[in-house]
């Protein structure tokens, strides 16, 4: 037997590994290079091997890993200092995951109420076409049955709307409700922008009935969307927010952020985690931070994202039996809507040296590195170019 199959098959992986990366491009051991579009799914926001980051992890390397939260972490107060004064917030918990992100924010919402003298409300709005993680929680709270089927009983305590249904939501507040929560770009669900408009009636009906707003920007904060947070384009603002994916630039880190007043109940002992937070990640968090707060380093993204939007929406003109017109996302969550499989293209751009990945209705998925420039989005769209032209022909 092959040796992968000593790893639980919970991946229908492509049969392909790859064994070193620099900047935005993958080499396999046989020296065959990709252009890297997905980011091992938005992570690697700085690309691979960023030398600000290697420096900072071999540093921390020599010096001190792992001491546990018993003490004082001087790398994850700063961290989270840094979070906080870049963000709604004012403190942050780090744990490993956006699952385990996600976990700490239900924890928190619904601690908030039991400390506030509303035990009852529990209860999360959460919306269909969401990720929100795999955890027995997190995936209730996701609430796909194609996920959640087998693993029985169910954590309770979620209701489900879709995006917009705001009159929906208003019927299923009761006095067991605790927070609503979305993600301000669906990933998973497809690069859905969510209209500021709706997030702003969400905030409303918040205020309105003393909820907590939950934003899960696992997949399309630090930075992706040209702004650090996703949400901020909309000016809205939540009481806590999960972070997690980018947030490490590589290294396994996530964080739930929250107000003071949303995170009221969070003391001594109410939550914990061995790992979150040691030195040796919050060294790269840390090194993260110093690209991405520069100046111009997210106006960057920015601009380089409508480039990208612009040549993505020039290959579905050219290509209209692939791709529908319209270019999903925003910065560099990017998206098009495929009219054959999804994953067809998927692995004819791999074949033609690019790495994209696919995600629901039938999307193929764009996440580069949020280092790249206009040549690096020439260089993607001459790949697809060529992949689509090889399938036209095969199609002929
Ligand atoms: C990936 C993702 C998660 C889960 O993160 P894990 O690190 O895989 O647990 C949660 N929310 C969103 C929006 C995600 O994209």
């Amino acid at each position: 037997m092959p040796d992968t199959d000593f790893v639980m098959p919970t991946y229908g992986r492509m049969d392909i590994s790859f064994s070193k990366g620099e900047g935005a491009y993958l080499y396999t051991d046989s020296g065959d290079k990709y252009l890297d579009f997905i980011s091992g799914i938005a992570v690697t926001n700085l690309g691979h091997c960023h030398p600000h980051m290697v420096k900072a992890l071999q540093k921390q390397a020599e010096t001190l890993w792992h001491t546990s939260n018993l003490y004082n972490v001087d790398l994850q107060t700063k961290a989270a200092k840094r979070l906080c004064e870049n963000s709604f917030g004012d403190q942050v918990f780090f744990c490993n995951s956006g699952a385990e992100a996600n976990e700490a924010a239900i924890k928190t919402a619904r601690k908030f109420h039991s400390e506030r003298g509303r035990p009852q409300a529990h209860r999360i709005i959460a919306h269909r076409n969401a990720f929100h993680g795999r955890t027995l929680a997190t995936l209730a709270m996701t609430g796909k049955s194609a996920i959640m089927e087998g693993f029985q009983p169910h954590v309770q305590g979620f209701d489900h709307v879709n995006v917009g249904e705001v009159d929906k939501i208003k019927k299923l507040i009761t006095p067991e409700t605790a927070a609503i929560i979305i993600e301000p770009v669906q990933g998973e669900g497809g690069v859905k922008l969510v209209d500021a408009d709706y997030l702003k009636a969400l905030r409303k009906i918040c205020d309105e009935f003393g909820l907590l707003l939950i934003f899960d920007e696992v997949q399309c904060g630090m930075g992706r969307t040209g702004k650090l947070f996703a949400h901020e384009w909309s000016g809205v603002k939540p009481d806590i927010m999960s972070l997690a994916k980018g947030l490490g630039g590589g290294v396994p880190v996530g964080a739930c952020i929250a107000t003071e007043d949303a995170a009221c109940g969070m003391g001594p002992s109410t939550h914990g985690t061995t790992f979150g937070g040691q030195p040796l990640v919050m060294s790269a968090v840390n090194a993260l931070l110093d690209i991405i707060l520069e100046e111009s380093f997210l106006q960057e993204v920015a601009s380089v994202g409508d480039y990208f939007e612009s040549a993505l929406s020039n290959l579905a003109a050219e290509f209209p039996e692939f791709f529908e017109a319209e270019v999903k996302g925003a910065g560099l969550m990017r998206a098009l809507k495929a009219k054959i499989t999804n994953m067809d293209i998927v692995k004819k751009c791999m074949d033609h040296g690019l790495l994209v990945f696919v995600a629901g209705d039938n999307v193929v998925r764009f996440l580069p590195p949020l280092i790249i420039e206009k040549a690096h989005v020439d260089e993607a769209a001459e790949k697809i170019k060529s992949a689509l032209l090889e399938m036209r022909q095969e199609a002929a």
